[in-house]
């Protein structure tokens, strides 16, 4: 059986290594290629992508496979190798189930997407869009109802970013969330009237090269490592993984604004230190692989918000940051700085919202994709459900589609299911960062004085060495004790705003 199992690896190896040069392919489009490069890369990707599908479904991988599932519950296997299995035989029973005609069918859907909605934004005209989004709904219907699910198709769907969490399980842990976040906005709002902090201080003149030089202090302080990383520029800050000895992250300067670089930087370097941390023997393996989208986010946002939102960070960074740019932070204090940084400012889109907002825009999304899944809303009703949400949830109505229902790509890509892995993020973020901090009792103060390792090793040894060898509830218990409450988040969110707005308990 041990024999098996190394033969399954060479395969996986091999796979590992086509998605390594795809992985590097797409690096380059976001980062280097020149614009006329697009249609031919696009071929290539396909070319690859083909390549992939056919090893993975070729007779004696699946023979090889079918017989190591067959023999995985005789204790034969080590951890690693029993997750292996599971995660590789999982995605197997899945492919077999979709035809090839429908991958087809909801390719040329989603390429038709992508174009109707870029126009439909652009005219901010829902309508435009709907025909090719009521296709799109039906496709995702369909895919399933190939998948199987017990209790919601949305379950099929939400399984391909956050495996075995269920939708009852998220829409639950949401209705808490937003119980709670709904009155507690409204009395920051109430609050913001008197104090008035915004992001203003960020906008000026800030030269990039000294941004630049800023950014690699903190990735580098956090504990990026540069031998088995790069940092580059792109128009979307993301990061990506070659393998965990090539990881790269971009971010995005504007001279006139600080703010962006920073804490895009912050944020995708938590990504980085997730890849960076999972350990290169396992490649081609579960082991070597996330264990969920949102566990992903957890990484970045619990290193985003909950590290660089904090005093502590900012009591290590700013003297720094004044003195490379003494103007305009010369003459702003500690506590403005943080106060400005925290602000919570409603507005309607998304990828603009504060730390606070942020979760309501999430939560609107998830309720609406569910929703329409589950077949009890329409897709020509969304212009007005969005905006009686938007209202409801942030108290303000988008001016028009552009920067109301079709602000965000997702849906365009077909990509239902991805939105609960944002807001998940967050949830486990607070829930990990709770119990670092009970585990390690001067953990503020430790990184007050830039020591941020004993946080990443904490982090390493909780959650990156283990790859995907759990599934994310199973993780969150091995790490926290427990499985995923919404609780911690809403400790956290209390506690901090609480004290920014000055809120009477
Ligand atoms: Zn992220």
């Amino acid at each position: 059986m041990k024999n098996n199992f190394s033969a399954l690896r060479t395969k996986l190896k091999e796979i590992a290594h086509l998605n390594t040069a795809m992985t590097a392919l797409m690096w380059d489009q976001e980062v280097k290629m020149p614009l006329g490069g697009a249609a031919r890369r696009a071929e290539t990707m396909a070319t690859l992508s083909g390549v992939t599908h056919d090893k993975f479904l070729s007779t004696d991988f699946v023979t090889l496979l079918t017989e190591l599932k067959k023999n995985s519950g005789a204790k034969k296997f080590d951890q690693g190798q029993a997750a292996t299995i599971k995660d590789i035989w999982k995605t197997y029973e899945r492919e077999k189930r979709i035809p090839k005609k429908f991958i087809e069918d909801e390719a040329r859907a989603i390429s038709a997407g992508q174009t109707a909605w870029q126009h439909a934004r652009k005219q901010s005209k829902f309508s435009l869009f709907a025909g090719e989004l009521t296709k799109l709904v039906e496709l995702a219907r369909r895919k399933a109802d190939y998948i199987g699910f017990r209790h919601s198709p949305y379950d099929a769907l939400l399984d391909l970013f956050e495996p075995e969490v269920r939708t009852q399980e998220v829409s639950i842990m949401l209705d808490e969330l937003k119980k709670f976040l709904i009155p507690f906005l409204g009395k920051v709002f109430a609050a913001a009237k008197k104090e008035n902090f915004s992001h203003d201080i960020f906008s000026g003149n800030f030269p990039l090269e000294t941004q630049k030089k800023f950014n690699r202090e903190i990735a580098t302080k956090m504990g990026f490592d540069w031998h088995r990383g790069r940092f580059d520029e792109s128009t979307h800050p993301f990061t990506v993984a070659f393998h965990p000895e090539d990881v790269r992250i971009t971010t995005r300067y504007s001279q006139a604004d600080v703010f962006y670089s920073i804490i895009s930087t912050v944020h995708e370097t938590g990504h980085a230190l997730y890849e960076q941390g999972i350990e290169p023997r396992h490649f081609g393996t579960a082991l070597a692989q996330p264990a969920s989208y949102g566990i992903h986010e957890s990484q970045s946002k619990l290193w985003e918000n909950m590290v660089g939102r904090s005093t502590g960070f900012w009591k290590y960074f700013y003297p720094r940051l004044q003195e490379l740019f003494p103007e305009p932070f010369g003459g702003i204090s500690l506590q403005d700085f943080y106060n400005n940084l925290n602000a919570v400012i409603p507005g309607p889109i998304r990828t603009e919202a504060d730390e606070l907002t942020f979760n309501l825009h999430i939560i609107l999304r998830f309720e609406i994709e569910r929703d329409l899944i589950e077949g009890t809303i329409a897709v020509r009703d969304l212009p007005e459900i969005w905006n009686a949400k938007t209202k409801e949830y942030l108290g303000l109505t988008p001016k028009n589609d552009a920067e109301g229902v079709l602000q965000d790509i997702h849906w365009s890509q077909g990509g239902f299911g991805y939105f609960p892995s944002y807001i998940l993020g967050n949830l486990y973020a607070a829930q990990l960062y709770a119990r670092a901090s009970q585990e390690m009792q001067n953990l503020e103060t430790e990184i007050a004085l830039g020591h941020f390792e004993h946080l990443l090793n904490w982090l390493r040894k909780k959650v990156h060495r283990h790859g995907k060898k759990y599934d994310p509830q199973e993780l969150m218990m091995q790490a926290t004790g427990e499985g995923l409450r919404s609780s911690y988040f809403i400790r956290y969110i209390e506690k901090k705003y609480a004290d920014i707005y000055q809120l009477k308990p």
